[in-house]
């Protein structure tokens, strides 16, 4: 049997009629940048998540960027990020000249560990970027606490997190800005590149409105430095339409993950991912974690097995952020951050997607156990 990481074609194919309709008409239209489909697509994006605006923009990347930049964080700054996480999170920080501080993720969850944000605040901090990583939110309440008594922005990267909940509120509302990406592969994905921000604030909606485009507060107005981070209009029509789905999409994830603890909870070489009692976790990845002194090289053994099984499985991440060669010039070194890097060693991300059927999640846990029992 073969079962992929991911399937973005069964999933095109149950809404092929509508989604192809609605490209066309962008197409008839000529609407190809912003306009009507990203318009209508940002109102409902936003009310998803309970926040007052949606920016519509290029990528989760270029999201990263607006969130920052919109804030005015600028050379000679801090920004707190967690070490595990996408390298575009760093982005943010330094495509404004700002330097990134790393700090470790907690073993419960895997998001930045709120008893050591503290440690990592200096003068020159001016935000925190929580990362609600694989589709689980970090822990906001706490966060926003610290946030709050050093006068930080808090700043939501929910690029893997679209509709899961924080102490039942949905996220990308629970700060001062929050991004989103559309990147296909994520639990809401255009069709190309895609992304957008969410914010509460009136004043840094027109900010960042103005960023995306030019600097423009008007067509050839020009009141700032900026960027092009539009959207297009063919993305916003496929997301227009993929919207409607995702509630169901996202029960059909929580389906597959509940499936695999069932399958897979008497393995005590493994551990399973924890939903937290204040999360809805929306399982954009499921990361399995392979104990023992010798966890990497039985990860890596298991990996190799289960591709020869037909199981397709991704490392999420395998080189944490504060060990990549671009950050260097910060001075992090191995064991700096030991959960994040224990994580990198022996996690293992398992096939995850809303129409993974259970007869493959069948499959990929009985080959878990012939492994685990040889
Ligand atoms: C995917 C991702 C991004 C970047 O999004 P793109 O749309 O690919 O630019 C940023 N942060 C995290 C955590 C991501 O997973």
């Amino acid at each position: 049997m073969q079962v992929p990481f991911l399937d973005l074609k069964v999933q095109y194919q149950s809404i092929k009629t509508d989604v192809d309709a609605a490209i066309q008409k962008v197409i008839d239209n000529t609407a190809f940048i912003l306009g009507e489909s990203v318009a209508n697509f940002e109102q409902n994006f936003a009310k998803a998540h309970n926040a007052k605006y949606c920016i519509g923009v290029s990528s989760g990347t270029d999201g990263n960027h607006l969130a920052t930049w919109s804030l005015g964080i600028k050379p000679g700054d801090e920004v707190i990020i967690p070490a595990n996480t996408f390298i575009a999170t760093a982005w943010g920080a330094t495509l404004c000249g700002a330097t990134p501080i790393m700090v470790d993720c907690h073993p419960d969850n895997y998001n930045l560990d709120p008893e050591k944000v503290e440690a990592a605040i200096t003068p020159k901090t001016k935000a925190i970027v929580a990362v609600h990583l694989y589709g689980q939110p970090a822990d906001m309440d706490k966060l926003r606490e610290i946030a709050n008594q050093h006068n930080l922005f808090l700043i939501e990267d929910a690029a893997q997190a679209h509709l899961a909940e924080y102490n039942g509120e949905k996220v990308g509302g629970l700060s001062t800005a929050a991004s989103f990406s559309f990147y296909p592969g994520k639990n809401l994905g255009a069709y190309g590149e895609a992304g957008a921000v969410l914010t509460n604030d009136d004043q840094l909606a027109n900010n960042l409105k103005m960023l995306r485009e030019h600097g423009q507060s008007e067509k050839y107005c020009h009141q700032s430095f900026g960027h092009n981070y539009r959207m297009e209009g063919i993305q916003g029509a496929v997301l227009g339409v993929k919207l409607k789905y995702l509630d169901k999409w996202t029960e059909g994830r929580r389906r597959v993950a509940a499936k695999y603890k069932e399958l897979l909870s008497d393995i005590d070489t493994i551990r399973l991912p924890i939903e937290m009692p204040y999360a809805k976790h929306v399982y954009h990845l499921f990361v399995i974690q392979v104990n023992g002194s010798n966890g990497k090289d039985t990860r890596d053994k298991l990996q190799k097995f289960l591709g020869e099984n037909g199981v397709a499985t991704g490392l999420h991440y395998p080189i944490p952020l504060h060990q990549q060669n671009c950050f260097s010039y910060l001075g992090y070194k191995e064991g700096d951050f030991p959960v994040t890097e224990q994580l990198a060693t022996t996690g293992l991300s398992l096939p995850m997607f809303p129409e993974l059927s259970d007869d493959k999640i069948q499959y990929v846990s009985e080959k878990l156990k012939e492994f685990f029992v040889n």
